[in-house]
């Protein structure tokens, strides 16, 4: 039986935490296309059309979430996105770095152990209703001469995707789980994208990914509610979760860097 590390590994041990998420939008969004990241559409064969939000999307506010929560308890306060990554705490163990990029300029890169897949809306994007207006220059409001198309989401509109912790001890587990919760806003322009509701669907521990929602969604093979669910009262706390694991990445980091 597959079970939780009981420590972090530098190297792969092949076992996969797989936590369905499903986020409902509370607001209208919208899709700008000169901003093609924001959310877009995408066509299936077996789903037909439908709104994606890229994990890439996704995987930027749960670092931020994942960072704030570790200032908040001061473990490595001063790390923070973009180029001053401390490449020896909690958040930078779980989503990666470039050492010699980073203000830390260290010798060693960290791969994420956050991976996550394209989430897609469960309801078909019929009711797409795309026009094109002049796009506004926001520093004199003076009108342009780019076009823009513009789509709306629904309100209520949800959206289904997997995130995937390789490789999980139940701290590494705790942290993403609950910084997950804690998403209310995706995206840089909050303001657009509005508000949206995470919800997790379950627990998934295997040596191999076994869900996606395109699969979910298709009927091909894949039972969300599966066996091999985690009780969610066995993670530890959040506050022991990261200072167990900041004391665990620290220790990783010094043997890595001794051996060099
Ligand atoms: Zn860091």
């Amino acid at each position: 039986m597959i079970n939780f590390l009981d420590r972090p590994s530098l190297l792969s041990k092949g076992v996969y935490l797989q936590v369905p998420v499903r986020i409902t939008l509370l607001d209208e969004s919208i899709i700008r296309s000169n901003e093609p990241e924001e959310v877009l559409t995408y066509k299936y064969n077996k789903l037909g059309n439908r709104f994606i939000i890229p994990w890439r999307k996704i995987k930027g506010k749960l670092r931020r979430l994942v960072l704030e929560k570790q200032r908040y308890y001061n473990i490595e306060p001063s790390c923070s996105l973009k180029d001053d990554l401390c490449m020896q705490c909690p958040s930078c163990f779980l989503f990666g770095g470039t050492g010699e990029t980073s203000s830390a300029n260290v010798p060693y890169n960290i791969l994420s152990r956050i991976y996550g897949e394209t989430f897609i809306s469960e309801q078909p994007a019929e009711e797409i209703n795309p026009y094109t207006a002049n796009a506004v220059s926001e520093r004199d409001l003076s009108t342009g001469q780019a076009l823009m198309t513009i789509l709306t989401v629904p309100k209520e509109t949800t959206f289904l995707g997997v995130v995937t912790i390789k490789d999980p001890t139940l701290e590494m587990a705790s942290i993403i789980i609950d910084n997950l919760k804690r998403l209310t806003r995706i995206g840089a322009r909050s303001v657009e994208w509005g508000r949206v509701k995470t919800e997790i669907l379950g627990y998934h521990l295997s040596d191999r990914e076994d869900l996606s929602a395109y699969l979910k969604m298709a009927n091909i093979d894949v039972d969300f509610s599966c066996s091999g669910l985690q009780n969610e009262t066995s993670f530890p706390s959040i506050k022991n979760s990261y200072e167990t694991l900041n004391v665990q990445v620290k220790e990783l980091i010094k043997s890595l860097t001794e051996s060099n």
